[in-house]
């Protein structure tokens, strides 16, 4: 006889990985081109030599290192298994059965997922039909029973940034009972002068003085972590305290936790990077358009095609001809910023079978 577990299992999405298959480009999983830099390979090297301790559960030197960078003090910096796992425990210190999560739809895939895993209830409210958050709509499905709401910006998949002053006015709309966490996984590749304004929209800066507000980042997209799975959230001190009560104990690797300390200290050669992807996704938008493609403005390491029920056809196609992309149901199709040769490889799809498949 099977073992009973959970029946509404069942009835959750599961979390789908980008793809990819040998030889093909992988442009569906939002990643880092490059390997770790020298400096942070030693520091992988060094830290698997002592794999047979258990990590600092506190995770006290990273946690150190990045109050430092950011300027903030070290009991306002939580530490999670990738984002992802913060987002979990944001849902799980925060809401029950019975309690509401908000967030925007389409976005990233994690937020249903994490809301059912903690029985509460998941409330998505539709983006604009230009593709961003519908900040009024969200303010307004505020209801007694909400505990949680996500704000994803940029905005994954659809790339979309919100400007601080929109941020601003939405946090002043949400009664400060209610746990917001800004969600910036992509807040590196944001620049000036786009979508998000004059001002580069700054999480830790916006949420100052509001108790209320969670900042997440990770390791994962511009420090090219992904594979060894940190994040940090920036939050109030009982927030932090909080977290820690239902975090899985050393969830946080030793690895993890000695390569983030090294990226950190090597940031500013890291984010460099950022800025041949920031220039690509210029490039890349600006041919796609031309071709006759809808395109977004993006601020993250990607861009959005809403090309909805030919999503799935056209992200097939684009896999056969060797670059793996991301459809998103009946939605549209996510490109990863890669090197100039995969971005080139996909505009060669994208400028003749992709146009015909869309034509036909
Ligand atoms: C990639 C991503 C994350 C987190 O990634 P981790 O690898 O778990 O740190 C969080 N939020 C969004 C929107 C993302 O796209």
């Amino acid at each position: 006889m099977t073992a009973r577990i959970r029946p509404d299992l069942d009835t959750f999405p599961s979390y789908v990985p980008g793809r990819s298959f040998p030889g093909a480009h992988k442009l569906a999983s939002n990643e880092t081109t490059a390997g770790p830099l020298p400096s942070v390979a030693s520091a992988i090297a060094t830290a698997a030599a002592g794999v047979n301790r258990y990590p600092d559960n506190t995770n006290t030197a990273l946690r150190e290192s990045l109050a430092e960078r950011l300027r903030v003090g070290v009991e306002r910096i939580a530490i999670g298994c990738g984002s992802v796992s913060l987002c979990q425990e944001l849902v799980q210190i925060a809401a029950g059965p019975g309690d509401e999560v908000i967030f925007p739809w389409r976005s990233f895939e994690a937020y249903p997922v994490v809301t059912q895993v903690a029985g509460a209830t998941p409330v998505p409210v539709p983006l604009t039909a230009d593709h961003a958050h519908d900040l009024d709509a969200m303010a307004a499905a505020v209801t007694d029973r909400t505990r949680l709401v996500f704000v994803c910006n940029p905005n994954n998949p659809t790339g979309r940034t919100l400007s601080a002053a929109e941020i601003t006015s939405f946090l002043d709309a949400v009664p400060s009972h209610v746990l917001v966490a800004l969600d910036e996984a992509y807040f590196e590749y944001v620049r000036p002068g786009t979508d998000a304004g004059d001002t580069i929209p700054d999480g830790v800066v916006l949420a100052e003085g509001r108790p209320n507000v969670v900042v997440l980042r990770t390791f994962s997209k511009a420090y090219g972590l992904a594979g060894l799975r940190v994040g940090y959230a920036v939050a109030a001190p009982e927030i932090v305290v909080a977290l820690s009560k239902v975090h899985t104990p050393f969830a946080v690797n030793s690895v993890a936790q000695s390569a983030a300390i090294a990226s950190v200290a090597a940031a500013d050669e890291l984010l460099a990077r950022t800025d041949q992807v920031a220039a690509e996704r210029t490039r890349m938008r600006d041919a796609l358009v031309t071709a006759g493609y809808e395109v977004p403005e993006s601020g993250g390491n990607f861009v959005w095609l809403p090309l909805g029920g030919k999503s799935q056809a056209y992200g097939d196609a684009s896999a056969e001809a060797g670059v793996v992309v991301r459809a998103y149901g009946t939605d549209g199709v996510r490109i990863t910023i890669g090197d100039p040769h995969e971005n080139d490889a996909f505009l060669a799809f994208a400028t003749s079978t992709g146009l015909e498949l869309l034509k036909s």
